[in-house]
């Protein structure tokens, strides 16, 4: 796929990857096999049939591939940017051993951006009408991520009234919130949110589940049932001194300020971003990968990841960690952080890390990182970003005793119908499985917004 070139795309926030013209979209769809028995479809957990919406692409039937994507998948234009496809449908193709397998992910792309590009988003909630069965039939999700979006986009089109609660003014989840302009714009998951507003769906921002309304007290207004996608947004940290130094951030901090705060754009936006100039990130997944090449971007000379395990452990997505490469993002593998030190002033001057070797394997079946004794060192650092992960925000679940959680502090639901302790109370995606994907949020949404649909249509009978 065309893509901007790597130095020039270091300095700006436009997005990495370009799109497929229609020749390439073309060319790329008529190598399918079109497989008697695809097991592309397998691969996709919400199991988008992409041996017919390819086969449309080729015939340049763009509405039918559109609506073949959308009869699984709420969010194609999304997903066709942000899935680990080479986990997924890309991973079950059967030309993957010829070590080409479709290009599904990017065609996905190609055909939701060109549909979007050529009807409004009121044509197409228009194909997908609102059917109000009564206007008592209500339901509350809480969080507007991608198990929320999903969630709420099911159930309008079964003619159930929905409303979106979310804590921060804008909705999207993560969507707008962590993941980088250059990697997913922010147009494009507003027009999957004008989307669901033309099909009917209601957004309530600043509005915290919880401290501004409980998951009891919506009950009380007469909503019939309570989904809950509040994600995994709670930063962790490493306990390690030094840590509240000026110019340690947590990622979720640093991330949410250049996107959704538009720090970025300073001072057209009035948020005020830090600029580093060595900037150290401590973390291996997306969200260090993301930390990293924003802080390239805000004109960092030096920015190095620091991974405990080798890179061949890392799990970024391979194309994210390529591309960080080669915009010039460095790695410092196999090691450990041990402690941050500041100046007089209290700023982070230098980071002290511990060498690391691969041991045997744990219980994860990867290698266990073991500190190599007496092996110790330095590296300058004048910002620091800790991508180590996130836990359960505590505040909707504090508020609300009655969820069962489970072990790890997440809320515990039925895997077959997502549903919690509490009756008609709904919960999917990270908020139930710890960090995990967009796809995988997005199918427990489907999952739970199914079951509420089947209930609520019994009793409306
Ligand atoms: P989230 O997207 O976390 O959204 C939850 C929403 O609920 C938030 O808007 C939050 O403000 C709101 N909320 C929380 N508590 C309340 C409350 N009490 N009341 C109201 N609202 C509340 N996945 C991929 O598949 N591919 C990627 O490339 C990828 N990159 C990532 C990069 C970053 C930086 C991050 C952080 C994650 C990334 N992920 C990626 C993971 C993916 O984004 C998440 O798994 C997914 O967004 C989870 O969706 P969700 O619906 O559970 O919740
Ligand atoms: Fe086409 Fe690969 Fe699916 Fe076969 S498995 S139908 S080649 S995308």
């Amino acid at each position: 796929m065309p893509m901007q070139d790597a130095g020039e795309r270091a300095g700006n926030f436009s997005e990495v990857s370009l799109g497929y013209t229609l020749e390439l979209a073309r060319e790329e769809a008529a190598r399918c096999l079109q497989c008697k028995t695809p097991t592309c479809q397998q691969g996709c957990p919400v199991e988008v049939d992409c041996k017919s919406f390819i086969r449309m692409v080729a015939e340049d039937d763009l509405e039918g591939a559109f609506k073949t994507i959308k009869e699984t998948n709420s969010l194609p234009a999304i997903c066709g940017r942000v899935c680990p496809q080479e986990n997924q449908c890309e991973g079950s193709c059967k030309l993957r051993k010829t070590g080409k397998p479709i290009a599904i992910g990017r065609l996905e792309r190609f055909v939701a951006d060109n549909y979007y590009a050529q009807n409004s988003c009121e044509a197409i909630a228009g194909d997908e009408a609102c059917r109000l069965i009564d206007e008592d039939l209500r339901v509350a999700v809480i969080g507007s991520g991608p198990s929320s979006l999903t969630a709420a986009g099911y159930l309008s089109t079964r003619g159930i009234k929905v409303s979106v609660f979310e804590a921060l003014h804008e909705p999207g989840g993560v969507l707008v919130y962590g993941i980088p302009e250059f990697r997913l714009p922010k147009s494009v998951v507003h027009t999957e949110i004008e989307t669901l507003k033309a099909q009917g769906v209601e957004f309530v921002c600043n509005h915290v589940g919880g401290p501004t309304s409980g998951i009891s007290e919506l009950m009380d207004k007469g909503y019939k049932a309570v989904f809950i996608g509040a994600g995994a947004g709670l930063p962790k940290f490493l306990g390690l001194s030094g840590e509240n130094l000026i110019g340690v951030y947590s990622a979720n901090e640093y991330l949410t300020r250049v996107n959704l705060m538009r720090g970025y754009r300073f001072p057209e936006f009035d948020t005020p971003v830090p600029r580093g100039k060595k900037v150290v990130v401590l973390g291996g997944g997306n969200v260090a990968m993301d930390a990293a090449r924003t802080a390239l971007r805000l004109g960092a000379e030096e920015v190095k990841v620091v991974y405990r395990r080798t890179q061949g452990e890392m799990p970024a997505r391979r194309e994210e960690l390529e591309h960080a490469l080669e915009e010039g993002v460095k790695l410092e593998i196999l090691s450990s952080p041990l402690e941050f030190t500041g100046d007089e002033q209290g700023n982070l001057c230098s980071l002290r890390l511990q060498r690391m070797e691969l041991g045997p394997e744990d219980a994860s079946g990867r290698c266990k990182p073991i500190p190599v004794s007496g092996d110790e060192f330095e590296i300058d650092a004048d910002m620091a970003v800790i991508a180590v992960g996130t836990g359960p925000n505590p505040v909707l679940i504090n508020s609300s005793p009655e969820l069962k959680l489970n072990e790890r502090g997440y809320i515990q639901v039925d895997p077959h119908t997502g549903e919690t302790s509490m009756p008609m109370v709904f919960a999917g995606g990270d908020i139930v499985t710890g960090a995990a994907t967009v796809v995988l949020a997005m199918g427990a949404g489907r999952r739970a917004a199914r079951e509420i649909a089947r209930r609520l249509k019994k009793d409306a009978d």
